[in-house]
């Protein structure tokens, strides 16, 4: 299966951001002249040379988020928890993005996983983009998009702190419930800058994340481990806000129900640097 013409022209290397080629089993950056595998469509730029990038505690628990995502990518939407969350954090999320009753040409969602939330948000864009560290999660999300009638997708297997995307090339980013995961301060900020960069100017922009609310300090400590060795942080109103860049003019914060912080808002100008 090769890639159409709009996917690859999207696509960067994560080293170095040259282009790179696609054919039907790998992706060669044209600079660094390293090779991605394509496997079901999906390109797979989560490579053991990540690993130098990070340092070795950042690295470790994004290989366990890893495992522990493609081992429940078959089950993950049947969790009790997302089962009473998602049809509340659903229209809050679009709503957040989209205020009016727009539709934009590309949107991109940042740790998509099996694409709960990515098929809702596909229903106000033309093209989407889904792009997660879990690779079975990107196959369940597939197929997912394929039952809605969603044809015009890509799906990246990568790093939210190192995207393989072109800068100012979406019309809109979300990531909804992926921030707390990312195992550092540094690599969650890295993360909210690389989807700031993904946008064009007037770009629309929503992130969601835990809410260390007076709710759930009844049910478990500020930053830990879920079961199967998935990282967490949970964010108080001003370190959430404070992941947020210069570029992005916030325009509104809510709580999901004391769960989780959800800020959306514009990208004003371009980044500097
Ligand atoms: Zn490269």
């Amino acid at each position: 299966m090769s890639l159409f013409d709009w996917q690859q022209s999207l696509l960067q290397c994560p080293f170095d951001g040259s282009d790179v080629i696609v054919a039907d089993r790998a992706a060669q950056c044209v600079r660094c002249e390293r090779t991605f595998p394509v496997q079901d469509g999906i390109v797979r730029f989560v490579v053991p040379d990540l690993e130098h990038l990070q340092d070795p505690d950042e690295w470790r628990w994004k290989q366990s988020e890893m495992e522990a995502r493609n081992e429940q990518a078959s089950f993950y939407d049947r969790l009790i928890g997302l089962m009473i969350l998602t049809p509340l954090e659903g229209p809050m999320t679009v709503k957040a993005l989209f205020p009016d009753t727009q539709c934009v040409p590309l949107l991109a969602e940042i740790g998509c996983g099996t694409g709960r939330m990515l098929v809702r948000l596909a229903s106000r864009a033309q093209k989407v983009i889904g792009v997660d560290i879990s690779f079975e999660s990107l196959r369940k999300c597939r197929e997912r998009l394929q039952a809605a009638g969603k044809r015009d997708y890509l799906l990246v297997h990568a790093d939210a702190s190192f995207l393989p995307l072109k800068s100012a090339s979406v019309d809109a980013v979300a990531s909804c419930q992926m921030i707390e995961h990312l195992p550092s301060d540094r690599m969650r900020r890295k993360a909210v800058q690389e989807m700031t960069r993904l946008l064009k100017v007037g770009g629309r922009f929503a992130l969601s994340g835990y809410h260390w609310s007076w709710l759930v300090r009844w049910f478990g400590p500020k930053e830990g481990v879920h079961k199967g060795g998935i990282y967490y942080y949970r964010f108080t109103r001003d370190e959430f806000l404070s992941l947020i860049p210069s570029e992005i003019k916030t325009e509104k914060l809510t709580s999901i129900a004391g769960y989780a912080w959800l800020v959306s808002g514009v990208k004003v100008r371009g980044q500097s640097g």
